[in-house]
């Protein structure tokens, strides 16, 4: 990462996959010795190094049914963040003139000599970097410092309050106006100001001093709900972009600590690259020319048409094959009309189409799978298991939320913070990882048996409310009275595939000393008529890219008994049982959308659940209790 905010200056590293998940545009950086914020996009150069955009049609589709405008400005591009390898081996080679721009934040800091508090502005402080090849020696300093002792100038820190508010804003901590309890110093303009901050995670040990006046107060007033009903209103500010939002913003902040996990969440939309079958090119094809086809609302009217260049691309299709996705893609449209709460676009269906056509698709470099037989101890319970022996997954950042992590069934529900000062940017930051994982497919009539047998149980029942409860609460009065409360609601069938998908994953590490961390789940359970039972896990993990090598060879009919039986037999037991054995979702607890399941037994690491370790109970795959409710029975 380089600072730009007076030479460019290389401050720290991280790799580009960084970018995607804990540290993008508009996340906070801590650094050995201050905080840095990642620009917006268009502070991005990309004219120093040669690179490629990432082409991934369907996902830069999806992108813009989430931030395009539908029939004006378009994302068109999907961009590797910048990077070139070598900083190692050449700290101040071509390598080290490539990265991404950050600022300083926040812009207030602290000498750990004298308490001095000031803003960057202020010139109290210098930068200093000696050594372009030590990028982590990058400091600032207090050089009038009257603490100051023998030879170089006393360290000064970022001080390490924020504001933030669940628009997505970020501001400095207000402690000019803060110590003076919302008013001026009664003695200087610009008075001098200390932070006594005796260290510890607690805001009660930070007080702020006013030395022009002598008025003093304790951080803690400004934290807890009485606390920030005192702060002022936000700003609106997105130090990322350098904005102000003109209309303001009507939410009251909060105080944050810097390196607080909630400061910064990506929101990110990932597909894995397959080949188009026969019916997803005929609806991608139907998309493309959308604009075009609208018109054809009957058949005699496609006909109409038929001829003219703008169809020819539809031709190696029949026109009644041709029209009835023109009247699905109608449907779709209208069941998507602006009253209707926004939803992800379907990025499964065509994956889920190409795992289970009945002819595997022609290998490419980007895709390949192999059947293999399903072990006789598993007939019944597995009808096909597929080694995919190459998958590439394409990940596009489309923002950010602060505060709280973007709803994974809702995607306007949280509000996302923009990449770029324009509405709709021309790009967006993108990865791609190559990697390999495992298929399996459920039988249909195992789980559609089971699915009848507990939809009346009081267990599912408990999901259900307790689904119902917590959109309710996040939504805070924004549902609709004729809204559908169980909108979004997976279902029995994702519960159980997707808890089983995490019984895998661990059972996966533990066979084979893979860290979970580096397994990702993709959980085809369909909804409505469209039944689904696939489970793939894969290796998505960019900095472990192909070294992992032995995952497929897990989907072999005996090493995968061994892995399913010793998956089955950890989640008939947790340490934590009978707490967790008994538990069912149930409000109000912060995060209770799971039943019999918890960190000993079941959840994995942020970036391998799809759902946030959401929607998990062991009681829906093994017998814990009542065995009836158990889609697997006896197979330990
Ligand atoms: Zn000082
Ligand atoms: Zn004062
Ligand atoms: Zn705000
Ligand atoms: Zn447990
Ligand atoms: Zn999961």
């Amino acid at each position: 990462m380089t600072d730009t905010t007076q030479h460019r200056r290389r401050v720290g590293a991280v790799r580009p996959s960084h970018l995607m998940y804990t540290g993008g545009v508009g996340a906070l950086v801590d650094l050995p010795n201050f905080a840095v914020l990642v620009r917006g996009i268009d502070d991005w150069n990309y004219d120093t190094f040669e690179w490629e955009d990432l082409k991934e049609p369907r996902l830069l589709r999806a992108v813009n049914g989430l931030i395009g405008e539908p029939y004006g400005a378009q994302v068109t591009q999907l961009r590797p963040a910048p990077w070139m390898d070598g900083t190692d081996s050449d700290p101040t080679g071509p390598a080290s003139r490539v990265g991404v721009p950050v600022l300083p934040f926040p812009q207030w800091l602290r000498c750990t000599a004298c308490n001095t508090l000031a803003g960057l502005d202020s010139q109290v402080f210098t930068f200093e970097n000696a050594r372009p090849r030590r990028p982590d020696q990058a400091r600032f300093s207090h050089g009038n410092c009257t603490a100051k002792r023998k030879g170089k100038h006393p360290l000064a820190v970022a001080a390490r309050f924020v504001l933030v508010c669940q628009a997505g804003h970020l501001d400095d901590f207000p402690y000019a106006s803060f110590v003076h309890r919302g008013g001026d110093c009664a003695k200087a303009t610009h008075p001098r100001l200390e932070m006594l901050d005796h260290g510890g995670n607690q805001a009660a040990n930070v007080k702020v001093r006013c030395v022009s006046c002598g008025d003093e107060r304790n951080i803690r007033d400004a934290m807890g709900q009485r606390g920030e009903a005192t702060l002022p209103r936000c700003r609106g500010r997105h130090p990322h972009l350098s904005t102000f939002d003109p209309a303001g913003c009507d939410q009251r902040p909060k105080p944050l600590v810097i390196g607080a996990s909630n400061q910064w969440f990506a929101q990110t939309l990932s597909v894995l690259a397959v080949p188009p079958t026969s019916g997803s090119a005929l609806r991608g094809k139907v998309e493309q020319l959308w604009e075009y086809l609208r018109k054809a609302t009957s058949p005699q009217l496609l006909d109409m048409i038929w001829d003219f260049p703008q169809c020819k691309p539809l031709h190696q299709w029949s026109q009644a094959e041709v029209f009835d996705t023109i009247e699905a893609h109608r449907a779709a449209e209208t069941d998507a009309a602006p009253s209707e709460a926004p939803s992800y676009p379907d990025l499964l269906t065509p994956e889920w189409e190409i795992f289970t056509s009945p002819q595997a698709p022609k290998a490419t470099e980007d895709f390949a799978l192999n059947p293999v037989p399903v072990s006789p101890a598993f007939e019944g319970v597995f009808s096909h298991v597929l080694q995919a022996q190459r998958l590439r997954e394409v990940r596009a950042l489309i923002g950010f939320t602060r505060l709280d992590a973007p709803d994974p069934e809702d995607p306007t529900l949280v509000a996302r913070a923009p990449l770029s000062r324009s509405r709709v940017p021309a790009w967006v930051p993108a990865s791609e990882v190559r990697g390999e994982g495992i298929f399996l497919r459920l039988s249909e009539a195992l789980v559609a048996d089971w699915e009848k047998s507990v939809a009346d149980s009081a267990a599912l029942a408990a999901h259900r409310e307790a689904y119902v409860e917590f959109r309710r609460n996040r939504y805070s009065g924004r549902v609709q009275d004729n809204d559908d409360p169980l909108r979004g609601w997976p279902g029995a069938r994702y519960i159980a595939l997707h808890t089983l998908s995490h019984l895998l994953i661990r059972a996966i590490s533990l066979e084979c000393g893979y860290s979970s961390a580096s397994l990702s789940e993709r959980i085809y359970a369909g909804s409505g008529d469209n039944r689904r039972t696939g489970i793939l896990i894969y290796t998505a993990v960019p900095d472990a890219e192909g070294t992992l090598g032995g995952l497929v060879a897990l989907a072999e009919p005996e090493k995968l008994g061994r892995v399913v039986r010793r998956a089955l037999r950890d989640a008939e037991r947790c340490s934590s049982d009978p707490l967790c054995a008994d538990r069912l979702p149930r409000p109000p607890h912060e995060d209770f959308l799971h039943g019999a399941a918890c960190h000993v037994c079941l959840f994995v690491s942020e970036t391998t659940c799809e759902r946030g370790n959401r929607f998990l109970d062991r009681r829906f795959v093994v017998p814990i209790g009542d065995p009836d409710l158990a889609l697997l029975n006896g197979l330990t």
